[in-house]
């Protein structure tokens, strides 16, 4: 596939398409860069906001103990009194049964106040534990919150040299448009944009270093005859000879000018 070019300076538009290139090529590059550097705010930013609801809940959580140790405490209180006054009420004068009756609600008594009472120590415990927890959780948020304010200044500062070097490149690609005609400007901005970035490749020993297939007798002649802008007829590319295909096709016209001075 062949697109002829009125315009004189082959190699110049070859070349200036390869330089657009690359400037295209480290814009995208800072633009991954920059997408790279926020998405790692965002990582630690997400991972101080799930540790802070994790530290909201067992705050509750703690709450709520703390409530329920309460209401056991107040509950246990009443059953040592209820054991008190019973007591109180056994040494008194009773009969047989009425004393047994009392001695029975008594042991019952006693068995639910020390059943309350191992309750209580172990919600305790719990409430110990919680607390140290929570100070390593207060700890971790703490350290979090470090890391994510040096993340925040580091990407702020990466963010502004990213965006000054994207700047100057892209004026240096608003210049080189203005060297290039529209019409194979036009066809390099839709070659890169529907191969990967990949709108001019290299011509290497008669392949397309774009798909690798092998390239025609015609595209190889007007590529050795550098008069019009080759593209390859398998995926559409804009080629370009390699610097050692260059010196080649030097060597071949040298060669040839001499032989026919030998022969003619
Ligand atoms: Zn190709």
């Amino acid at each position: 596939m062949v697109d002829s070019i009125v315009k004189s300076g082959m190699k110049q538009l070859r070349e200036r398409l390869r330089k657009l290139q690359d400037v295209d090529g480290r814009v995208r590059e800072l633009n991954e860069r920059k997408t790279a550097i926020d998405r790692n705010v965002h990582h630690v930013r997400e991972r101080l906001a799930h540790l802070k609801e994790e530290l909201n809940s067992r705050a509750l959580d703690q709450k709520n103990l703390e409530v329920k140790l309460k209401e056991k405490e107040l509950d246990l209180g009443g059953k040592e009194k209820g054991v008190e006054q019973l007591t109180i009420q056994l040494n008194t004068d009773k009969s047989n049964r009425e004393y047994a009756t009392l001695k029975h609600e008594l042991a019952v008594l006693r068995a639910d106040a020390s059943l309350l009472e191992d309750e209580i120590l172990q919600m305790m415990e719990d409430s110990d534990e919680r607390q140290k927890s929570h100070k390593t959780l207060i700890a971790e948020i703490e350290s979090q919150e470090q890391e994510l304010a040096a993340a925040e200044r580091s990407a702020e500062e990466e963010s502004a040299r990213v965006g000054s070097q994207v700047q100057a490149l892209l004026e240096q690609r608003g210049n080189l448009c203005g060297e290039i005609d529209s019409e194979p400007l036009e066809l390099y901005q839709r070659l890169l944009k529907n191969k990967d970035g990949q709108a001019v490749v290299a011509a290497r020993n008669f392949s397309c270093t774009g798909c690798y297939m092998t390239l025609t007798q015609n595209s190889i002649n007007y590529l050795m005859g550098d008069s019009a802008l080759v593209r390859c007829h398998s995926c559409g590319r804009i080629l370009y000879l390699e610097e050692a295909h260059q010196s080649l096709k030097r060597v071949i016209h040298f060669w040839v000018y001499h032989s026919k001075d030998n022969i003619f």
